[in-house]
């Protein structure tokens, strides 16, 4: 008699058999890729099944090895032009340890590169790999769905993920160290309609970060400086809300933390450790002041808030300035005016902020036109004017090549100082609603910022008109 149960495998023969881990195999069936059939509560597998699913996973093996043997030489290619050396073979190795390798070479390539942040985005059929320089984004790779699976897990185990509240997004701090360097990152798996999206941002950590290279034309950061060497009072850094704003924030903090300064840092998402800085985590939802008292209570030289959306926070800054300190506070706004505005809403006594404040920055970010292709023209009559050029002066025209694709390649930040002094502090005392807005000295402003970069072809004059106006 053909007993049918001789017909049918266990799990543990499946796993045998088809040679994956329990894990695996249970994916599987919930995938309906594998099916199963359930009795007395366990799971068991027709022969047929097995038949056809052991074909099924030697066609995508195939395809892994193939994809694999493709990318690990491309990485490796990669990594000998930008100047290192040679990854040994790892054809001998199993798949797992080959998916790993390619992890490896895909970051080390990054960090080489001085990439800050990689995709690994779904597509309908497997995964692609973006890697982007500040705003500039290209494709590397194309990776078949049996290989992306892997390589995302490789790369979501390279960090500690927590959800964040209430949403089906984690996110994790890590650091990667090898051969010697070490770089922070941090790491995001956001569920999307084609499967797990993953960004991989990584702080590039150049040491000796100027305020020039962050965006301040030489006379703005001299009067910068000097604004943050005189006396304790509140500096308001007011921009749009995208990635470069806490690279700022922590530059800025590094500029202040030089001297063997205490820097202490309330921060509502913590982003970034930052060995120079102490940190304290203020979790959205939870009551300010014992935190606000164990930060004044380290006697801090210079007080850090990475946004300010409370009354007791907007108090707070006040009470940084009074107990000595230089307090740096980021606002999410537009513009300086609309910064100011926010404070003001958080009722605000406006004779101790106009005493407080020592200063505006207003930062904004415009695209740079690709150096590669970009080419240039002379402004109409009306543009020379605006700029205060003779009219045979060149500003740059957005052109296209491989490099860039549009035209464009990352960002040109712009900063523009308001030292409270120059009639800021008066406007803020008088809250006349007729009183006329002040304007920053014009060495100083925002505008000066935009044109400069109009001048020196790095931004086009049509997306610089609304700073140039002012
Ligand atoms: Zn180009």
């Amino acid at each position: 008699m053909a007993d049918s149960e001789a017909s049918f495998s266990t799990i543990a023969q499946a796993m045998e058999r088809l040679g994956l881990s329990r894990a695996e195999l249970y994916r599987r069936v919930k995938d309906k890729a594998l099916k199963a059939d359930k009795t007395d509560r366990r799971l068991r597998f027709a022969e047929d099944e097995l038949q056809r699913y052991s074909q099924v996973l030697a066609a995508e093996h195939e395809t892994v090895q193939e994809a694999l043997s493709r990318w690990l030489t491309f990485f490796a290619e990669r990594l000998v032009q930008s100047g290192r050396e040679e990854p040994p073979s790892v054809a001998e190795k199993t798949t797992a340890e080959q998916v790993a390798e390619l992890g490896r070479r895909i970051l080390l390539s990054a960090l080489a590169g001085e990439v800050n942040n990689l995709y690994l985005d779904p597509l309908h059929q497997g995964d692609r790999l973006l890697v982007g320089i500040d705003g500039h984004r290209t494709e590397l790779a194309r990776f078949p769905a049996p290989l992306a699976a892997p390589l995302k897990s490789w790369f979501k185990a390279l960090a500690p993920l927590t959800q964040l509240a209430d949403s089906g997004v984690f996110e994790g701090l890590g650091k990667y160290q090898d051969e010697g360097a070490a770089r922070q990152f941090r790491l995001a798996v956001v569920p999307t309609l084609l499967g797990e999206h993953l960004h991989l941002h990584i702080y590039l950590d150049r040491q000796q970060k100027t305020l020039e290279e962050l965006g301040y034309t030489p006379a703005q950061s001299t009067a910068l400086s000097g604004l943050l060497v005189g006396r304790p009072g509140l500096l308001l850094v007011v921009g749009p809300a995208e990635a470069a704003a806490e690279r700022h924030r922590l530059a800025l903090a590094r500029q202040l933390s030089a001297a063997g300064r205490l820097v202490v840092s309330l921060e509502h998402r913590i982003q970034y450790r930052a060995e120079e800085l102490i940190q304290l985590d203020l979790p959205t939802g939870q009551p300010f002041e014992p935190l606000w008292r164990a930060a004044l209570g380290m006697g801090p030289d210079v007080l850090l808030f990475d946004q300010v959306d409370s009354a007791a926070e907007a108090r707070s800054l006040l009470e940084g300035v009074g107990s000595g300190a230089v307090v740096v506070a980021q606002l999410l706004a537009p513009t300086a005016l609309d910064g100011l505005g926010q404070l003001l809403r958080f009722e605000m006594d406006r004779q101790a902020l106009s005493r407080a404040l020592l200063g505006v920055v207003e930062r904004a970010v415009m695209r740079r036109l690709c150096p590669a292709c970009r080419t240039s023209r002379p402004p109409t009559p009306e543009e020379a004017a605006l700029l205060d050029v003779a009219p045979e002066a060149e500003i740059g025209v957005a052109q296209r090549c491989d490099h860039c694709g549009d035209g464009f390649s990352g960002r040109r930040y712009l900063c523009g100082l308001w030292p409270a002094d120059d009639g800021l502090a008066p406007w803020i005392r008088s809250a006349a609603p007729d009183s006329p807005l002040p304007a920053p000295p014009p060495e100083l402003s925002l505008a000066a910022a935009a044109r400069q970069a109009v001048l020196e072809k790095d931004a086009l004059l049509e997306e610089a008109l609304p700073f140039l106006r002012g």
